[in-house]
């Protein structure tokens, strides 16, 4: 089956509705190379004093203003030119008239206020999942689907927010279902805590469920999905693409919206490769998508440089998942048709592409549980990238990355699993599983990691993982303390320019910050933490509690060492790293290539491919122009 879409998506179609020629949008569209695109239904822009929602299709409603029926007009236009159409509803931003014509739909604070100011609009609301919005929504989409032959929709929400839903609908639910009266939150324990997370997740599972059914029950053949989660923390909104998975018909996150300042450390190099490799775990082999804006965020009407847009395409790819690509202004249309173009053809003509798989061998765990829990941390606050709040980001993401740019910096091809593969035990094709501080781990997981061992796997692991349950519940001992050979004694901090020492290599290294302070009860010892200082220049005396701990199985930082090497990049982080990688899994390596390059390995019955992404630029971003390298020896 090709997986492999190549999506269009013009949203200056809204700037011009009413000339806007429809054969000259398909005649674009295709001429790119895409075979999909996203076509504007119900508009994604609100505008101030709004009472309904705009559209581009025709459906008598009272709450809809038909603008043009060019949905109408396109559908058949489009088939010809080869390209399929997902219907684009906004269905999370909308106009302040709904706070007159249905109050009851919206969201609400939990002073009883309505949800508003989405995206810096003041009066905007936004509907709530658990309404009766949802059997409104659901009767349009039917219609919809009746009277149209569309291949797709795509929701671009629901989702819940920070600070919402306390409406009296969700009240009821979250009691009746989940035992939690939301107005007691102060006193919930991490147990009700993380079934009001449940709740956010389930919710929009349902609502998923029951929008797909219905819209099928009219044409199964019509592909449902929406804006999905990303690999950070989620609950908050409410998605989870590895669970939610199961109620769409593939999944997508806007893993390739690029923007603010692209050397911060959270602006990750590898974000779009990141945001693939997570989405292809969490498809269970249906179709995975990574939105991308050829804008240079937040200017959408400026756009990122040709060698950035053609890398994001390239690491979306080479990781498994399909290209979505969107511009919003008309000035863009240009830089978007030349830079796709030739790109897209080149990938389009790579036969057996779409029926790959990956080939890597190596896994990092990606836990929501932790992303979502973990002190309250990496929270964002709304639906714009670029203003999170982060209160405490670094303990997981920042490991996450870390252990992340270890491997691409090592050539080490690697997939980004999620607790669901752990829990299906899905791990068979693994030889090594790196664990970055995945303190909230359940019982089977745990359990599931302990087999992989017996069979032969190896395991990284740092700082707290496993000392907690997945309700956030303190374990007094690692769940992994078998494996790991050692046990836990309490948490404790390093001024951050200490050092562990090395004894095999007589050497001192940066310290990690963070540490955790273990019995060694089997293992041995590579690094040791040295006698606190007080003082950047006090002298070095004595060493004494383990940092870096081995066995025959596992490997253990006790500290946080991958946030450290994500902030630092000290070379023998990765020296040791690699020292422990158990190389002969691995059947092909590569000489004289620099760890600017990223290596993916994927295949069918047929053939193997091999992506060799470059990012050398000149140590600067955004990347003008990539150095090319030579004499690369497989
Ligand atoms: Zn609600």
């Amino acid at each position: 089956m090709n997986r492999l879409l190549f999506i269009g998506d013009s949203r200056d179609i809204e700037w011009y509705p009413i000339d806007l020629n429809a054969e000259d949008l398909a005649k674009l569209i295709s001429e790119i190379g895409f075979n999909w695109q996203h076509l504007p239904g119900i508009s994604g822009f609100i505008r101030r004093g709004q009472k309904k929602l705009y559209a581009y299709f025709s459906i008598e409603d009272e709450n809809i203003v038909v603008r043009r029926d060019f949905l109408g007009e396109y559908l058949d236009l489009a088939h010809r030119y080869g390209v399929k159409i997902f219907l684009y509803l906004n269905v999370h931003w909308y106009p302040e008239g709904f706070k007159e014509s249905h109050p009851e739909w919206l969201q609400k604070r939990i002073d009883g206020t309505f949800k508003t100011g989405l995206y810096d609009l003041p009066e905007s609301v936004t509907p709530c999942m658990n309404s009766n919005w949802r059997n409104w929504i659901i009767d349009v989409s039917m219609r919809i689907a009746r009277k149209y032959d569309v291949d797709g929709i795509f929701l671009d929400g629901p989702v819940f927010f920070e600070d919402t839903c306390y409406c009296n609908l969700c009240r009821e639910k979250a009691l009746k279902e989940y035992g939690l009266d939301l107005y007691r939150m102060d006193e919930w324990t991490s147990k009700e805590y993380t079934r009001f997370m449940e709740f956010k997740y389930n919710s929009l599972k349902e609502f998923l469920r029951d929008f797909r059914d219905a819209v099928h029950s009219i044409n199964p053949n019509i592909m449902v999905y929406m804006n999905g989660g990303h690999p950070r923390a989620n609950w908050i909104h409410g998605r989870d693409v590895s669970t939610q998975i199961d109620v769409q018909d593939l999944i997508g996150a806007e893993g390739g919206f690029i923007g603010g300042r692209l050397i911060d450390p959270d602006n990750n190099f590898h974000r779009t490769s990141i945001t693939s490799k997570f989405l292809e775990a969490a498809s269970l082999g249906k179709s995975s998508v990574v939105f991308s804006d050829i804008a240079y965020k937040p200017w959408s009407a400026y756009p990122l440089t040709s060698p950035e847009i053609r890398l994001l395409l390239a690491s979306i790819i080479s990781n498994g998942s399909s290209p979505h690509f969107v511009y919003h202004y008309p000035i863009l249309k240009d830089v978007y048709r030349d830079v796709l173009r030739d790109e897209i053809r080149f990938f389009r003509n790579i036969e057996g592409l779409g029926e790959t798989f990956s080939l890597a061998n190596t896994a990092v765990v990606f836990s929501q549980r932790t992303a979502d829990i973990y002190f309250d941390i990496d929270i964002p606050l709304d639906l714009n990238i670029f203003s999170i709040k982060k209160r405490n980001k670094r303990g997981f993401i920042y490991s996450l990355y870390g252990a992340c740019e270890i491997l691409y910096r090592l050539h080490i091809p690697f997939d980004l699993i999620n607790e669901r593969t752990l829990v299906e035990n899905r791990l068979e094709k693994y030889d090594v599983l790196v664990l970055p501080n995945i303190a909230f781990m359940n019982d089977i997981v745990a359990r599931n990691i302990e087999r992989f061992i017996e069979k032969g796997g190896r395991i990284y692991s740092s700082m707290t993982t496993s000392l907690y349950n997945e309700y956030g519940r303190f374990r007094g001992n690692f769940a992994l303390k078998n494996v790991l050979k050692l046990n836990y004694i309490e948490l404790d901090e390093n001024p951050f320019y200490d050092y562990i020492y090395l004894p095999d290599e007589k050497k001192y290294i940066p310290t990690m910050p963070y540490k955790v302070k273990v019995e060694n009860i089997g293992c041995n010892i590579y690094g040791y933490f040295i006698e606190k200082r007080r003082g950047v220049y006090n002298p070095i005396e004595g060493y004494k509690d383990p940092a870096i701990l081995y066995n025959n199985k596992s490997i253990y930082f006790s500290g946080n060492y991958f946030q450290t090497y994500w902030r630092n990049r000290f070379p023998e982080y990765l020296q040791i790293f690699n020292k422990f990688y158990p190389w002969e899994t691995l059947k092909l390596g590569f000489k004289n290539l620099p760890g600017s390059v990223e290596v993916e390995f994927r295949g069918n019955e047929m053939s193997i491919y091999i992506f060799l992404i470059n990012y050398s630029g000149g140590m600067e971003r955004p990347i003008r122009e990539v150095i090319p390298i030579k004499n690369i020896e497989v």
